[in-house]
């Protein structure tokens, strides 16, 4: 039964020839979809047959094995008053409440499930630069006097995590080794080359590397050059959550889990939510930190945002030899095509990849075997690693391409859509959004942010984000097949 099931699926999700492209029909129409898989439990639990293995997101992730333990937190049982509440406990939302308790300001944080629930406790864990735009592109959308002060904080952004986690001693295995994104053909290096010079007049951060250096540096081959940036490296996503969380809650901030907010008021003078049925938290500003697990809380705000999924895996611990050729000095990597595939190895000399992912939050085996075609595709070495673990997740994509610091309400403030570059961004969100609540408290303008407040637009059909993520997802895939191909005809 279960074989034929599984060549149903197959078949159903097989590829189907387009002159010479292999192109998936799962990817468009997405027949593995959780109804498909509650049919076939239901058929499997009645028959009595084993069943197709569910995996789950976050508690599947090698992140749970290898993290710090928290920081003792739970429900919220009694309303309170505070200065700044803030919703979802992930990078943004900590580091935010870290800023705050330390300048003295009240600050109780509010989180659905669990410290790190979000992408935070499932991040591929690289802190690089952080925007998908460069300095030119920044200027045009933010005038020249704005867009130094985001290019500059995007310069420093892995600096600014890294001295943090120094200062307050986050047990969270940073690794600052450089981060290095490949060149597929000729024109990706010619926009890299342009993007690095760009910088130059700003400070520089990016080196450009020619085919033979990359080599050298990355192990990986069949790339036409790429972009070094030294100051780039990597966290332990979960430890790095846990221990914002530790360090906020000895500055004074409190910190409730399993409290999903179900209500927002505005008052005379700030805000009430509803956490659970009937608990209050009034507080005078209130920061929305809720990223790709953005809910109904704030009228219009999960429609700036559509959640696409991306997956990880992570091989056994490799060998020395292999470690040696792969990924040399433990340099993040990431393959630049319009749908990335990003490495780095965790403290154990496990290599963790990731890639996009299906438009559902469980996932099922199958999910991962694109992953694993693409990764020994670059390293063929890998063909014959066993790989432990799977897990994945929501990223925020927006309209620009870029974060937003945004305003809906007076003294409702959010930070959010980092397009999977949240790690660092999220950092620098949270810092700059505890300064706007500061300023707000003390009604004063902020002057200081690297974020500019904009009023970020919507998704048209948003509803419909699901079905028009897998079709541009698809058609991406397309465009790189055919740019690959392209590349190596030449
Ligand atoms: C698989 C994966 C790999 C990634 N890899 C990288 C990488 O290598 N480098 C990089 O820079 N970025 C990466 N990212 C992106 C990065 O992880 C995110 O941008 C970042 O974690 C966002 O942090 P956050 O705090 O804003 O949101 P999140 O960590 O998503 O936290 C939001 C929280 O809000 C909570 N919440 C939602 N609604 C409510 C409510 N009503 N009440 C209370 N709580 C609520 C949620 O439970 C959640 O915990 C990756 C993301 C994923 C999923």
């Amino acid at each position: 039964m279960i074989m034929a099931i599984s060549r149903l699926k197959k078949g159903f999700c097989s590829k189907a020839k387009v002159g010479t492209v292999q192109f998936r029909f799962a990817q468009v129409f997405d027949l593995q979809t959780r109804l498909f898989m509650v049919v076939i439990r239901l058929f499997a639990t009645v028959g009595g047959f084993p069943m197709v293995q569910e995996i789950d997101g976050f508690n599947d992730s090698l992140w749970q094995q290898t993290a710090v333990l928290g920081p003792k937190t739970g429900l919220l049982t009694e309303s309170k008053t505070c200065d700044v509440a803030i919703i979802g406990a992930g990078f943004t939302g900590l580091n935010a409440a870290l800023d705050l308790a330390k300048t003295g300001h009240s600050v109780c944080v509010l989180e659905a499930r669990t410290l790190g629930f979000g992408a935070s406790g499932r991040a591929g864990r690289q802190v690089n630069m952080g925007l998908n735009s460069g300095p030119k592109d920044l200027i045009s959308r933010y005038g020249q006097e704005q867009a130094e002060r985001t290019i500059a904080m995007m310069q420093n952004t892995p600096r600014t995590l890294f001295e943090r986690v120094q200062k307050h001693q986050l047990d969270c295995d940073p690794v600052q080794t450089g981060w290095i994104q490949s060149a597929v053909d000729a024109k990706v290096f010619g926009e890299q080359k342009a993007l690095a010079k760009e910088y130059e007049a700003f400070g520089g951060g990016l080196e450009v590397l020619g085919k033979e250096e990359l080599e050298q540096r990355s192990g990986a081959n069949g790339y036409v050059g790429g972009l070094f940036c030294p100051s780039a490296g990597s966290v332990q996503p979960l430890s790095y959550t846990r221990e914002l969380a530790r360090v906020a809650m000895a500055a004074g901030a409190e910190i409730f889990t399993d409290s999903p907010v179900k209500g927002l008021t505005q008052t005379g003078n700030g805000w009430e939510l509803t956490i659970g049925s009937a608990l209050k938290v009034k507080a005078g500003q209130v920061l929305v930190c809720t990223n790709g697990y953005t809910d109904d809380l704030v009228k219009g705000l999960k429609e700036k945002v559509v959640p696409i999924r991306s997956v990880l895996i992570a091989t056994e611990p490799l060998s020395q030899k292999l470690r040696s050729e792969i990924l040399p000095n433990q340099v993040t990597f990431v393959d630049k095509r319009r749908l990335i595939l990003y490495m780095r190895y965790d403290r154990d000399g496990r290599l963790c990849i990731g890639d996009h992912g299906p438009m559902r939050d469980i996932f099922y085996p199958s999910d991962f075997e694109a992953v694993k075609r693409r990764a020994v595709k670059v390293f063929p070495q890998l063909a014959s690693v066993s790989w432990d673990f799977h897990w994945g997740g929501r990223v925020a994509m927006t309209m620009s391409h870029l974060p937003f610091l945004y305003e809906p309400k007076p003294g409702l403030i959010t930070g959010m859509g980092y397009n999977g570059r949240g790690v660092g961004m999220g950092t620098v969100m949270g810092i700059n959004l505890a300064k706007a609540a500061r300023a707000r408290l003390d009604d004063q303008e902020s002057t200081d942010l690297d974020f500019p407040f904009t009023s970020p637009r919507g998704y048209p059909f948003h509803r419909f984000h699901p079905l028009g993520a897998k079709i541009g997802i698809a058609w991406a895939s397309l465009r790189d097949h055919w740019q690959e191909n392209r590349g190596s005809q030449k």
